[in-house]
């Protein structure tokens, strides 16, 4: 199928997307839908992908088969499952922090770059226990190196105390939603209840990134979570999921 960056570029759902400028170039954007559009299903993708095939075109971002539609028990649209290090961490948790601290957002109000010092001396305070294995280390000195595991420890646990006082209350309740988000999505156990919760805060954060930080901010990374619900009804996107990236993957990325 079309990557993300093209028209019907989530595997997920038919949000077809829209092409806005972005800097010197175009994205496409994730809007948010009031009304979201239909999920893919796996027959409909396979009627897809025999359209596209007869007219050499593709059809809802279709291109063609895969192999995999071949193993009779695998479902090609629930048989995958968001990448939680790529989705989240590394796309979505980065993505804010450079929002906030990148200078080339210095007119924007949720720009904190200024205050990068006070962040600092509040995140380089917090003394981890033995389960988090790296200490924290500065944003304004290191960010560019993070790890996958600094982002995580960083959207969990860190980034709510170190950010009160600096980011402007609005966007600080925004940030808010996912970080209370996150830790229910990861558990080992859901119930039903904490599911539909999290699911409620989850689309709030996707609605107000749209309307704080604008529609050029709306990336597939964003949109992908309001799927991570039904990841986590269909896979479990979980603690065992999220200890395993720990110790074995994350370090490397
Ligand atoms: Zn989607």
């Amino acid at each position: 199928m079309k990557q993300f960056n093209g028209t019907y570029g989530c595997p997920w759902c038919l949000h077809k997307g829209v092409r806005i400028e972005k800097g010197r170039g175009s994205v496409n954007a994730y809007h948010y839908e009031s009304s979201p559009s239909p999920l893919r299903s796996a027959v409909q993708t396979v009627r897809d992908c025999t359209e596209a095939v007869e007219n050499d075109a593709p059809v809802h971002g279709i291109k063609g088969p895969s192999e995999l539609m071949l193993m009779q028990l695998f479902d090609c649209v629930m048989g995958y499952c968001i990448d939680y290090l790529h989705c989240v961490l590394l796309g979505v948790t980065r993505c804010f922090v450079g929002l906030w601290f990148d200078s080339r957002h210095h007119v924007q109000t949720y720009y904190i770059g200024r205050q990068v010092n006070t962040v600092d001396e509040k995140l380089l305070s917090i003394k981890p226990p033995n389960a988090i294995t790296r200490a924290p280390r500065s944003i304004a000195k290191t960010r560019a190196h993070w790890k996958g595991s600094e982002y995580m420890n960083w959207l969990l646990y860190y980034s709510q105390p170190c950010l009160t006082g600096v980011l402007p209350r609005e966007y600080l309740l925004h940030w808010v939603l996912i970080v209370h988000s996150m830790p229910i999505l990861l558990s080992k156990s859901i119930s039903p209840e904490d599911l539909q919760n999290a699911t409620i805060r989850i689309h709030k954060f996707v609605l107000f990134t749209e309307v704080l930080y604008g529609r050029e901010n709306m990336t597939f990374n964003i949109h992908q979570l309001i799927h991570i619900p039904d990841c986590v009804k269909n896979w479990g996107l979980s603690g065992d999921i999220q200890h395993f990236c720990l110790n074995q993957t994350m370090d490397c990325c």
